[in-house]
């Protein structure tokens, strides 16, 4: 079964291994190319940007792909709401993986907000020493803000305007709590700001801050396509493909 599995994350390095050793499976693994060093998934990989829609749709149709599997990140909304539109308008099945938010828990202080702007303005009278962990993209709608010190960190380096008074740090988790509580002690930090991404790769910083009794801007997640087919975890994205094989018309 040629499937597609829009990737960038640990799910689909995950899913693409647990294919690779299936039998009648034909997988494609895509990555947008925005990390300089990608982990690569086991299989065929392609990477770059697929021209929107209409550049999607043409793909899979001449890559002859029989199903989808969107398991980028839960804030990667513009391929998935591109691969949403491609896979109805050519008939194709997609099933979005999207690992499970976080959840606040007791000694937690977060201040959930729905966008970057709005975290930029909550921090602006929440904070003075930022911990920015919202990875490479969107640092600029912190730009405007000259009263507070970020610490940016970010595997790779953030593109445009960029805070006046921060440091970058480029490193990559997963981090222990012991880490995070550290490096935020070292740098006097008195807020995080965070996506809400979900996951046990990088959610120390959560317990670090509470900890540390420091407050936490958490950006709440895009909505996904209505109708979209969602499960929360590999296991359950390897049965929904399984299944799509098992029901397959066999060829005589
Ligand atoms: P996005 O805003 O949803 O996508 C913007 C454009 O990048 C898409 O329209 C598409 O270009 C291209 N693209 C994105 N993901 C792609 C993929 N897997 N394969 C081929 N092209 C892709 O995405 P993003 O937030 O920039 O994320 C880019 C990648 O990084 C995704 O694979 C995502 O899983 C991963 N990632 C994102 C975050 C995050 O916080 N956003 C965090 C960790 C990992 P065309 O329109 O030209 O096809």
């Amino acid at each position: 079964m040629k499937t597609l599995i829009l990737g960038g994350t640990r799910e689909a390095r995950e899913l693409a291994a647990l294919a690779a050793g299936e039998r009648g499976f034909d997988i494609v693994s895509s990555l947008a190319g925005r990390v300089r060093e990608p982990l690569l998934p086991v299989g065929e990989v392609r990477v770059g940007g697929f021209g929107g829609v209409d550049g999607l749709r043409e793909w899979l149709a001449d890559n002859g792909i029989e199903v989808i599997v969107d398991a980028t990140h839960p804030f990667a909304e513009g391929i998935t709401a591109n691969a949403a539109a491609a896979a109805a308008s050519l008939g194709l099945p997609v099933l979005h993986v999207r690992r499970p938010a976080w959840t606040e828990t007791e000694g937690d202080h977060w201040i959930r907000v729905p966008n970057l702007a709005w975290a930029a303005e909550t921090v602006a009278t929440v904070g003075e020493r930022v911990f920015l962990t919202i990875g490479r993209q969107g640092v600029s709608a912190f730009a405007d803000l000259d009263q507070q010190w970020f610490l940016i960190r970010a595997i790779d380096p953030p593109e445009g305007a960029l805070p006046p008074r921060h440091e970058l740090l480029l490193a990559r988790g997963p981090f222990t709590i012991a880490e995070e509580v550290r490096l935020m002690t070292e740098h006097c930090i008195d807020v995080l700001v965070t996506k809400d991404s979900g996951g046990a790769q990088t959610e120390a910083k959560l317990a670090a801050a509470r900890g540390l009794g420091l407050p936490v801007v958490v950006v709440d997640r895009p909505a996904l396509p209505p109708a979209a087919v969602t499960v929360e975890t590999v296991a359950a994205a390897w049965d929904w493909l399984r299944r799509h094989r098992d029901s397959r018309p066999r060829r005589a």
